[in-house]
């Protein structure tokens, strides 16, 4: 396993570039709305890992409800796994809290699955599988 991007939530993706991206120097190699969690997505190659930056594409976004509550800042870590049903088992069998009991479709056409922060410490956790790792 290792990190595959930490998310951070922001009031406009546009704004955060004027840092990650002009000030910090990273570059912006993707963005892609994700309907379904109603987030448009940029992400910037950090190393391996990257910068994802969020923002709400409708009120009832999961990402307008984290910045009402707690502010534009780090929203998820996501960790890349190989199998990630496996791991969703594993998890499962441990007492772990799941927000999705099975994958789902994420950005850049991966495989995805929120962990609930009750279980991971306060951290909202993101398991990545990517689909080039199936079979
Ligand atoms: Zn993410």
């Amino acid at each position: 396993m290792r990190i595959e991007h930490i998310g951070i939530a922001t009031e406009s993706i546009e704004k955060s570039l004027g840092f990650w991206r002009d000030a910090l120097g990273l570059e912006l190699v993707h963005t892609e709305e994700v309907a379904e969690q109603k987030v448009r997505v940029a992400m910037l190659p950090l190393g391996e890992p990257r910068i994802e930056l969020l923002e709400a594409t409708s009120d009832d976004s999961p990402i307008a409800k984290f910045l009402q509550k707690r502010g534009a800042g780090v929203h998820h870590i996501a960790v890349r796994v190989d199998d990630i049903h496996a791991t969703l088992e594993r998890l499962k069998a441990q007492g772990a809290r799941l927000i999705d009991e099975s994958p789902r479709r994420g950005a850049d056409d991966c495989l995805i699955a929120f962990v609930h922060p009750a279980t991971a410490g306060g951290v909202l956790l993101e398991l990545v599988q990517h689909e080039d790792d199936t079979e």
